[in-house]
């Protein structure tokens, strides 16, 4: 069979959303163990569930790191990873802040390409807006109370179909006062589980109060802009023909891929690109304000308001022609429809489905099962079952789609 196969027919690719269906067909999983210090071969597990000690770091305390890239289908159906070694490098980075060993590059590469080539018939058509949503994750797996290093992490690939619409209409944002996401020296940098949850009542509240996007400032000073809590922050000067992006350099955000990617796009339209500390104060200044993420690519933001001080700023209720021109050049490089001068994307290929490797993974030799609940394998795409678990996936599968 050629690889990739076709988007499954069955699928309205424009109206799925986010939400978790649980269709596709399970996700890849390796462990490492501390006594080896490595990550074993790649496992595809043919169901979202994992095994995790109740007794977990990761359950317990917070020991959790987490990424987000996407898949694309190109015109000419191959399908492109974007910028994946940039988001391995941020995964390591997030994982240090919680002492998760680093992740090799080339293993998250392989377990990404993996997840996706098993799924391949998940990624969209290529004239569709849905994509496929990687969600990589890592954490503390084996049963540990002391605060020191457990003896397994497990790191896992999931993917996720769904549709970002394009030519949203700005949002308007407002500041979280009452909470600060990130001290300064603390955790903010890092995709960690713990930097999230906190944030969901707060961005809950604002939603009730008609604002989609919420925007955090220095914990210290709260004077400066940081991010918004899912994504970046892009300010946009224009001064007639001229254009200049700013960006804060806080060391408590998480480096957005997204953000720096626009940038490297804004200095090839001889744009001009600020990299600094940006005072509250100047964002009245903005000719256009925009949330950017893997996620929510380039969320124009239609006012700013700030509680405390009364204060809104207001950058229109339609998207500005500077997010227009960067959210377009973003679009066309992800989808492969422009070549790509930066070297961002990569395919993912039919050796990458890793037929042989899954299955020498269930080796004694390669990983001391009586640590790990046991799985049968299937040589075809079915991939691995859990045998052991109370969970049927066939059930789960009628349960996701009813
Ligand atoms: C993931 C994330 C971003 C965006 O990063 P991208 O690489 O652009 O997806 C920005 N801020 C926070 C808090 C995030 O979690």
């Amino acid at each position: 069979m050629a690889f990739p196969p076709s988007p499954l027919d069955t699928i309205n690719w424009n109206t799925l959303g986010l939400s978790i269906t649980d269709a596709v067909n399970g996700h890849v999983e390796s462990t490492y163990t501390l006594s080896t210090g490595v990550w074993s071969t790649p496992r595809f597990v043919s169901d979202p569930f994992l095994r995790v000690h109740g007794l977990s770091p990761a359950l317990n305390y917070g020991q959790q790191a987490y990424e987000g890239l996407k898949a694309h289908r190109s015109p000419t159906n191959s399908i492109l990873l974007f910028r994946p070694a940039d988001h391995a490098a941020r995964l390591s980075a997030s994982a240090a802040y919680v002492s998760i060993p680093p992740i090799p590059e080339a293993h998250f590469l392989q377990c990404v390409k993996m997840a996706v080539a098993r799924n391949a018939e998940w990624v969209a058509p290529h004239t569709s807006e849905a994509l496929l949503y990687i969600r990589p994750l890592v954490f503390g797996s084996s049963g540990h109370l002391a605060l020191t290093a457990p003896t397994e992490f497990t790191f896992a690939v999931f993917v996720q179909p769904g549709t970002t619409y394009h030519g949203v209409q700005p949002l308007p944002a407002v500041v979280v006062e009452d909470f600060d996401r990130a001290a300064p020296r603390g955790t903010g940098g890092g995709k960690v589980g713990g930097n999230y949850a906190p944030v969901i009542r707060w961005t809950d509240r604002a939603r009730t109060q008609g604002y989609g996007v919420t925007l955090h400032l220095d914990a210290q000073t709260r004077t400066c802009v940081e991010e918004f809590s899912t994504s970046g922050f892009i300010g946009v000067r224009k001064a007639g023909e001229h254009v200049t992006l700013v960006v804060p350099d806080s060391k408590n955000i998480v480096a957005s891929i997204t953000s720096d990617s626009c940038l490297a796009l804004a200095e090839s339209f001889g744009w001009t690109v600020e990299r600094r500390e940006i005072p509250w104060s100047e964002c009245k200044f903005f000719d256009e304000v925009v949330a950017v993420g893997t996620a929510a690519s380039l969320l124009p933001i239609r006012s700013l308001h700030r509680p405390s001080t009364g204060e809104t700023f207001y950058y229109g209720a339609e998207t500005g022609d500077v997010t227009v021109k960067l959210g377009t050049a973003m679009r066309n490089l992800m989808r492969g429809k422009v070549a790509d001068g930066f070297g961002w994307t990569v395919e993912v290929k039919e050796e990458d489905l890793l037929v042989d490797e899954a299955v020498a993974a269930q080796a004694p030799a390669v990983e001391d099962v009586s640590e790990r609940p046991a799985e049968v394998v299937e040589e075809k795409m079915n991939g691995v079952e859990h045998t052991n678990g109370s969970v049927d996936s066939k059930e789960i599968e009628v349960e996701g789609k009813a």
